[in-house]
């Protein structure tokens, strides 16, 4: 069996429309025109997000003791942003070309020529797009603006609120600005985290790559606080194998990641270290998770911009200090591209046929049980297969399906992932059994009815 998964603009291709045909992603405001690089989870699309927040929160909240997890409002006083420094700095350079008019980031177009990655130095860019030598990717001249910084947070208006209010740029936030509400209700003892999954906007230069970069997305991220005399090599590289493993579970093979550490130069002041995970794409390596030491920046700025103390009473050692934080971040949207084009596989079964086929994990599926009668004009089959959809739905996410062949319908099921099918056929009224087949193995096998939920229980986990 022959796989299709080149790592090019053809599986990206492949991808983008196959999401639309079968209900996962959608673009957004389609119907007038489309609208800024936005997509709608469709049906299926928003089973798969679903299943993978449940699992990010099954993982990092509910099974560990020294996590907890918080749901903060989108809009927060904008003091916070001032304090985190967003409001001054949370910035892109872009520039445009006089000729054509396009719209571009000046780090990326002088990256792509010159191999140097000028992030943040607006100088240095200007010396760079002055030279002529970096041409327009659009028109290929070479005739830009001034670069200039253009901060990424979306502003609005609230009313009651004479300043600027911005829909937050990360999640983060609202977890330091929680910081004490936790600490003041919950039991935590430090090493402890706080989690939270949620939207943030970012009026990114230029969107792009499906749902790579997104101006609207969804994090899922966590402030873990430690101790700031804690050895924390071994917590960050925990973390790291920690991040590594969940993208694993969507089913990115392990040679498909890779680590970026910042280098000193590139880390912001405070921070002691900084990795990237990295996802090969099918358009290329692609940062997908973080991991930051930011050391007590965040809690000492919050604290002198709120005037509110945000420290720890350790009971343990008898002293009270501000936390220091390793913050892991999760993109959302980019974990289900990577669920997307970890699973997409065309199989060649002889003479012409293809199966596309979904092998998502099964905790990922977005339907995990298809129920099929053998006819649809046979009421006993129907009868009988509606009986046992409807004890099965209470505990899986199931599909009834009775049209066209049986054949079409598991290629349908293929299509979307569903990890089991299972046939209602005339031997089921005599001695009731079904037959279960296997998405991967494409293998059937007959299953007595009493025996399906234990059966199930221990396939889906
Ligand atoms: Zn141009």
């Amino acid at each position: 069996m022959a796989s299709a998964k080149q790592n090019n603009n053809e599986l990206m291709e492949k991808i983008v429309s196959f999401s639309k045909r079968r209900g996962f992603v959608f673009p957004g405001s389609e119907i007038y025109g489309g609208f800024a690089n936005s997509y709608s989870y469709g049906p299926y699309g928003s089973e798969l997000k679903t299943n993978i927040k449940n699992l990010w929160w099954k993982n990092f909240v509910r099974s560990r003791e020294d996590m907890v997890g918080i749901d903060g409002p989108i809009m927060l006083n904008p003091r916070l942003w001032a304090a985190s420094g967003h409001t001054s700095g949370f910035n892109d350079a872009m520039v445009d070309c006089k000729e054509c008019k396009k719209r571009f980031r000046a780090d990326h177009l002088v990256e792509a020529a010159t191999g140097k990655d000028l992030e943040g130095d607006l100088a240095k860019l200007n010396e760079a797009l002055k030279d002529g030598k970096i041409k327009c990717p659009n028109c290929g001249k070479s005739n830009w603006t001034d670069a200039r910084n253009l901060n990424l947070m979306f502003k609005t208006q609230m009313n009651g609120i004479d300043e600027d209010v911005y829909l937050r740029p990360e999640t983060a936030g609202a977890i330091f600005a929680d910081f004490k509400a936790v600490t003041d209700s919950m039991r935590v003892k430090i090493p402890f985290g706080i989690a939270q999954i949620g939207k943030a906007f970012r009026n990114e230069i230029i969107a792009g790559n499906f749902i790579f970069r997104l101006r609207e997305f969804e994090q899922m991220e966590i402030e873990y606080f430690i101790d700031p005399e804690m050895k924390w090599e071994g917590k960050f590289e925990e973390w790291l194998e920690l991040q590594e493993k969940f993208a694993m579970a969507l089913g990115a093979p392990k040679d498909s990641l890779r680590r970026h550490e910042h280098p000193k130069e590139k880390l912001s002041h405070y921070s002691r270290k900084t990795v990237d995970i990295e996802y090969l794409f099918p358009f290329g390596w692609g940062e997908l998770y973080g991991l930051a030491h930011r050391g007590d920046f965040d809690l000492t700025k919050h604290a002198e911009f709120s005037g509110t103390k945000l420290d720890y009473f350790d009971q343990v050692t008898n002293r009270r200090f501000v936390p220091h934080v390793l913050e892991p971040t999760f993109g959302l949207d980019r974990s289900i591209l990577v669920a997307l084009s970890a699973a997409y596989h065309e199989e060649d079964l002889g003479e012409g046929d293809i199966r596309t086929v979904m092998k998502f994990p099964v905790a990922l599926a977005p339907v995990k049980i298809a129920v099929f009668p053998l006819l649809k004009n046979k009421p006993q089959l129907v009868d009988k297969a509606k009986e046992i959809f409807s004890v099965l739905q209470k505990e899986y996410t199931c599909e009834f399906d009775d049209n066209g062949n049986v054949g079409k319908r598991y290629r349908r099921q293929d299509e979307i992932g569903t990890p089991y099918c299972l046939t209602i056929d005339f031997d089921t009224l005599e001695d009731e059994s079904v037959t279960v087949r296997d998405r991967d193995t494409m293998e059937q096998q007959r299953i007595k009815i009493s025996d399906l939920k234990d059966y199930f229980k221990e396939k889906l986990v």
